[in-house]
């Protein structure tokens, strides 16, 4: 039996309806953007395995680090106990991360690391006698995860369709513009006394369509946050490590959050590890003679060592000059290709943040996620050996650091063929 068949028998696959699926393709092995499946078909992997690879697949010096900390201490319980790994990273990120972070707590994904932050802003407030305080404020099309607290925090959709009616109730907002920035605030400032936090992707939102959005309206709104005594929580688990040209795109920003989402690019996209980090204000809200003040939040695997070594060995290649060329290159490259494009007819709006660019399709009335534009555009790149998946009718490429002009000159030269084309 092939693969695929053993796969059909045995597997059902994230954001997929399984009745009618395409069949998976197998991958055997992954060399800087590249992928590389049974028959020996190369694929470049323009969207960074859904965005969490920084460095290209499997580094070498990645997998060694791992390979020695998985020979040394695979993992051990972090109550009660610590490991040099966990500390380590600890110190590395607290200095890099905008603005005094103080603690990080470990989980072990994007979804996860947002439940911590959302349970340490609205405990923070219990803890601190402002009971009243429990509402959470979010951009209307966020994306934050696929858990029940991120899901509730996030837009309401397709995905989040089935279970709308168990969702705790958000306050949401449009992203803010010169237009609505004066309402927006009016807005937040009547709901002090009911909001607990305001929860947001920095610039991009990511899975709600690459929508972008300027430092400035987001700056306007964290200082409201500021003065209406209202928690900030940024979302930097696609963002963080270098993505939208700066390590963290809340470095864009003249004020700082309180808390900040890590996962994703953490690892260099290796393994599964999340980050919360906080600064001290919420930190000494849970220390008490009290225990029920405690935070009462753990995983099976958290802090896991092997993760957290693949960590380290990830921010040693971030921190180097070398990818910060890269960041620049892949960002310069992506704004000639602005330029070449933007005034296309089939090209409806093109946006670009650091090393993402995004692009929409013209497409008359019809924007549905399930229009038969996204599996056809899908299907296009694919044959030509790329992958990127587009969002509805929304092409991004998001790659590695490490892609070749070559490479983005090829994936660039295939939209414009798509465009002809299709
Ligand atoms: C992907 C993503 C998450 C969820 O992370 P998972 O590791 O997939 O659970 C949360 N927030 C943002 C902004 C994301 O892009």
């Amino acid at each position: 039996m092939s693969l695929v068949e053993r796969d059909q028998k045995v597997i059902w696959h994230p954001y997929t309806q399984m009745k009618d699926a395409q069949t998976p393709i197998p991958i055997v092995s992954g060399a800087g953007v590249y992928l590389f499946d049974e028959n020996g078909k190369k694929y470049i992997d323009a969207v960074s395995s859904w965005w969490v690879n920084i460095h290209g697949h499997a580094h070498p010096y990645i997998a060694a680090q791992v390979s020695l900390q998985l020979s040394e201490l695979e993992h051990v319980i972090f109550a009660g106990f610590t490991h040099e790994p966990a500390v380590r990273l600890a110190e590395r990120l607290l200095p890099l991360l905008p603005g005094k972070q103080e603690k990080i707590f470990y989980t072990d994904n994007g979804s996860t690391a947002v439940e911590v932050a959302l349970k340490m802003c609205l405990q923070y407030w219990n803890n601190t006698g402002n009971k009243q305080k429990k509402k959470v404020l979010a951009f209307r099309d966020a994306y934050h995860g696929d858990t029940f607290g991120a899901m509730s925090v996030s837009g309401r959709s397709i995905f989040t369709n089935p279970f709308n009616d168990l969702l705790f109730d958000v306050e949401f907002i449009d992203l803010p513009n010169q237009n609505n920035i004066s309402s927006l605030i009016a807005r937040i400032s009547g709901l002090k006394s009911e909001l607990a936090c305001f929860i947001f992707e920095p610039l991009i939102l990511g899975a709600g369509g690459m929508q972008m959005y300027e430092a400035t309206y987001l700056d306007q709104l964290l200082a409201c946050c500021i003065e209406n005594d209202i928690l900030t929580i940024a979302d930097e688990v696609m963002t963080g490590f270098g993505r939208t040209g700066t390590y963290f795109a809340c470095e864009q920003l003249t004020h700082r959050p309180d808390i900040f989402c890590l996962s994703k690019g953490l690892t260099g996209g290796t393994m599964p590890l999340g980050v919360t980090s906080c600064n001290q204000k919420i930190f000494e809200a849970f220390l008490s003679d009290d225990k029920l003040k405690t935070l009462y939040h753990g995983h099976s695997f958290t802090a896991n060592p092997v993760a957290c070594a693949a960590s380290l060995a990830s921010l040693d290649i971030l921190l180097a000059e070398e990818t910060l060329m890269n960041i620049q290159r892949v960002k310069d490259q992506h704004s000639q290709f602005f330029e070449q494009i933007k005034n296309h007819p089939k090209v409806r709006s093109i946006r670009q943040t650091g090393t993402i660019i995004a692009l929409e399709w013209e497409t008359g009335n019809d924007t549905s996620y399930l229009s038969g534009l996204r599996d056809q555009l899908y299907n296009y790149f694919l044959t030509s050996g790329i992958i990127l998946r587009p969002l509805g009718n929304i092409i991004y490429i998001l790659p590695p650091y490490v892609i070749s002009n070559e490479d983005l000159a090829y994936i660039y030269q295939t939209i414009q063929q798509a465009l002809e084309e299709i």
